[in-house]
């Protein structure tokens, strides 16, 4: 997967990029990120990429040209390649979001600032325009980076064990069981008991009926659109009843 980032602040994403999981997948050349200076494509002595509004009023706009040349500048790998936006008007950026641009081969990132981007930009050559939540930040670095470390953890090899994603939160539908590790007692609070057991069957359910249990109590939401086995189904209908039982 290649990611590249159109923004005038790309030393924001240098430690980023270095440490973790994304560092480590860099590293090992599975992903591979650019990083476009918006400013290197603005004309004039100052280099000036943003401009005021037409109309009048308050905060600056990012002029169309410098991003535009930017995104001229980006060399489209073979295969899929996708123009995002980050906006707070865009749709929102989720798990499913996130299965559905690791399919891709290329994702180019533009990152606004001050007032947004000349809409101009969005019209012209924006595939998708993506929000990371219902709130304004300052510029798209964040999103542009939120994207690429939820994304990259989706593409075979990034994460050590190939399968250690399927149980996170939003896999499936539902919010992960809780996770221990040593000590066994901490603050008087023990492991639970069934973990230390060895009895895989046990663990397994378990932990399956934490995440129900969670889900049902923190986003119940999810399960309206989560995959439920008829084991599942029959779990939750006890969560259920022992929850109408206690009073909630
Ligand atoms: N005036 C714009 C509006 O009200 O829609 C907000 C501009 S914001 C201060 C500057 C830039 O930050 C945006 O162009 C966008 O790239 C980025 N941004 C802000 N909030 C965002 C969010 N929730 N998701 C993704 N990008 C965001």
């Amino acid at each position: 997967m290649r990611f590249d980032v159109l923004t005038i602040f790309s030393e924001m994403f240098s430690a980023y990029l270095r440490e973790g999981i994304l560092g480590r997948a860099v590293k090992r050349e599975i992903v591979d990120i650019r990083l476009v200076n918006i400013r290197d494509f603005a004309k004039g002595a100052h280099k000036t990429t943003d401009d005021r509004p037409y109309g009048g009023g308050d905060g600056m706009v990012m002029k169309p040209g410098p991003i535009y040349r930017s995104l001229e500048s980006v060399e489209r790998v073979k295969g899929r390649s996708l123009v995002i936006l980050l906006s707070p008007q865009g749709e929102t950026f989720d798990q499913a979001m996130a299965w559905e641009l690791s399919e891709w081969d290329q994702l180019i990132l533009v990152c606004g600032r001050y007032e947004g981007v000349d809409e101009r930009i969005r019209l012209t050559c924006v595939d998708r325009e993506i929000s990371i939540g219902d709130y304004v930040l300052s510029g798209g670095e964040l999103g542009a980076m939120v994207i690429m470390d939820a994304v990259s953890r989706l593409i075979p090899g990034v994460l050590g064990g190939e399968t250690s994603n399927l149980e996170d939160s939003f896999e499936g539908g539902l919010l992960e069981y809780p996770q221990f590790t040593r000590p066994r007692v901490f603050r008087e609070n023990e492991v639970p008991p069934v973990l230390l057991s060895g009895d895989h069957e046990r663990i397994r359910m378990w932990r399956r009926t934490e995440s129900l249990k969670r889900t049902l109590e923190k986003r119940p939401d999810l399960l309206e659109k989560a995959w439920l086995t008829p084991e599942d189904e029959e779990i939750l209908a006890k969560l259920k009843k022992e929850r109408h039982l206690a009073g909630f």
